[in-house]
């Protein structure tokens, strides 16, 4: 399932998100040429399904078995991000980085794909980035704090990477259960 033409998505299927382990996640995903293709269009259709289903904030293609230069970012407060900011799905197609602060910051990030974990990584606080839209335009957008983490979280699945290679130490890994309770006691 790495190629669109290996295996076409169906619109009603809800796909499973492949976990850590599988060979997809660590290719380095192909640019998109024909944006306008019905298999691309339902592609970006489930990508968009499936990070709202799974209580996610962002979502790559090869997270679904398509190796493919596609990234959704869909920051909302949800049951795994309570206080993630309200933005509009936005979906990015052959995602360049064009510019980074040198300011990185600390935080927290889970992933769809390596459930039960989350680890602190560093990202730069503002990135500025190229995309290409569902409809074929083009775009340069700056993303500051959550927003850039979740971009820079998304890209890295198009390289074949996932939050775990960017913790600095083992310290800073706790399990779903341990940073959830670290959440409410500091709300607390
Ligand atoms: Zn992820």
């Amino acid at each position: 399932m790495t190629t669109p033409e290996a295996s076409s998505p169906a619109p009603n299927s809800s796909p499973r998100v492949l976990t850590l382990g599988h060979p997809v996640l660590r290719q380095v995903a192909q640019p998109v040429d024909s944006v306008r293709d019905e298999f691309v269009q339902q592609l970006i259709d489930q990508l968009l399904t499936t990070v709202r289903t799974a209580n996610g904030v962002g979502i790559a293609a090869p997270q679904l078995g398509y190796s493919l230069r596609i990234l959704v970012i869909a920051s909302r407060p949800n049951l795994r991000y309570p206080h993630a900011p309200l933005m509009e799905p936005t979906v990015l197609i052959n995602p360049q980085l064009v510019a980074a602060s040198d300011e990185l910051e600390l935080s927290w990030e889970g992933c769809l794909s390596v459930p039960g974990v989350r680890g602190q990584v560093p990202r730069h606080q503002t990135v500025e980035v190229d995309y290409c839209d569902r409809h074929g335009q083009l775009h340069r957008q700056i993303w500051q704090g959550f927003v850039a983490r979740i971009f820079q979280h998304e890209a890295d699945h198009l390289e074949g990477k996932v939050f775990l290679d960017r913790v600095q130490s083992e310290a800073d890994l706790l399990s779903e259960e341990a940073y959830q309770a670290m959440a409410i006691a500091a709300l607390g």
